[in-house]
């Protein structure tokens, strides 16, 4: 089956004699003795099982666990290391997960960041006890993109795991799986979800090894686990990913091009640009270059508020991938620690029309 096809009939598990086309909720919390595959929600129920093979079948993993949000993922994988582990983290990631190595797992991991797009940088920070490559590509908010296969290469040679949170890529356009990564992880409250009404985390794995038992084990007893009604939001919206995903590129590409030839912008950042340092890699590993872009403004923090707020079709807020446009000043939402350029504004390019999205972003800017 092709992407668009398994996106909607995977994991749409029917067992009702009455046959509806759709599968439904299954809110019990309890399944009665005897049967071989529920025992109680937490541990698996319906609609996560469902949720879990669709998305595994995407990301073409063995197996996928979905978590409560995308950092009860992410942060899993940071339980599930031995304690003493050392991890390589991109300098530049989704926030709340540096939060999470920093902040969680002082005393129990090491961690080191480093620019990820320079893959010597990598294999000079491995050292004999580095367990795990974290890598997001393409990154929040900067847009850099990791060459998935040059850093698969150099954990392989450690035997260390290689995990990549594909957030912004999604499988539509991107499959870290086969670039050689043992671990997938998405946020599904962004694009999978697409409708910035559902909150949700995945992670997918190569194989069922070890490393993915203890994972199990911290998703069902940490018990970070999505709600049916929420796994079966997932499962309804993943059917139109790949539709969506080729709009918010589409769209993406068009509204970049106009900022960079904006006098108004200094810089803008989309790896779909022939001027993105990351260019070539992407368009190497990915097969579409995702709907965020981030710019800066001329001037500072002040002219990119201003712009913030003569705009009428982008709501000023932070999350993204969902159908409406989104913009925000990443620097004030990540707080005094951001590395984040000031004057930077990360926009989530929705599907409304295109000329709508720059009119408005014209007037704004005049
Ligand atoms: C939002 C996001 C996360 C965290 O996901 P939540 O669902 O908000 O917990 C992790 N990684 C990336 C790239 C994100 O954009």
């Amino acid at each position: 089956m092709k992407f668009e096809t398994l996106s909607i009939h995977k994991g749409n598990n029917i067992t009702d004699s009455t046959k509806p086309v759709v599968q439904p909720v299954t809110l019990s919390t309890t399944f009665e003795h005897g049967n071989e595959q529920m025992l109680y929600t937490r541990l698996n129920n319906p609609n996560r099982q469902s949720l879990e093979q669709l998305v595994a079948a995407l990301e073409k993993g063995e197996e996928a666990a979905a978590f409560s949000s995308g950092n009860a993922a992410g942060t899993a994988v940071f339980q599930a290391l031995e304690p003493g582990s050392h991890i390589i983290a991109p300098d530049d990631m989704y926030h709340g997960l540096r939060f999470s190595i920093q902040q969680l797992f002082v005393g129990i991991h090491e961690v080191t960041f480093v620019d990820m797009s320079n893959p010597e940088e990598v294999k000079l920070a491995i050292r004999p006890n580095t367990k795990l490559i974290w890598t997001e590509t393409p990154s929040n908010p900067l847009l850099k993109i990791t060459d998935v296969r040059k850093i698969s290469a150099l954990a392989k040679a450690h035997g260390a795991i290689l995990a990549c949170d594909s957030t912004f890529a999604t499988p539509v356009f991107q499959n870290p799986i086969e670039l050689g990564a043992d671990l997938v992880m998405h946020s599904s409250t962004k694009f999978f979800g697409g409708h910035s009404d559902v909150l949700g985390g995945v992670l997918v794995t190569k194989e069922k090894d070890g490393f993915w038992e203890k994972i199990r084990t911290v998703q069902r007893i940490g018990g970070a686990v999505p709600s049916p009604l929420d796994c079966y939001l997932l499962c309804r919206s993943i059917r139109t990913l790949a539709y969506r995903m080729k709009g918010h590129a589409q769209h993406a590409m068009i509204l970049a091009d106009f900022l960079q030839n904006h006098p108004k912008i200094e810089k803008v950042f989309y790896p779909g640009l022939k001027s993105h340092p990351g260019h070539e890699v992407a368009a190497a590993q990915m097969s579409g270059f995702g709907g965020i872009v981030s710019f800066m403004v001329k001037g500072g923090a002040t002219e990119a508020d201003q712009l913030v707020s003569k705009l009428r079709f982008f709501a000023n807020a932070t999350s993204l991938g969902g159908v409406e446009s989104l913009i925000e000043r990443r620097a004030a939402v990540e707080g005094p620690t951001s590395k984040t350029p000031p004057n930077l504004l990360r926009v989530s390019v929705g599907l409304e029309h295109t000329d709508d999205l720059l009119e408005d972003l014209a007037q704004a800017l005049e």
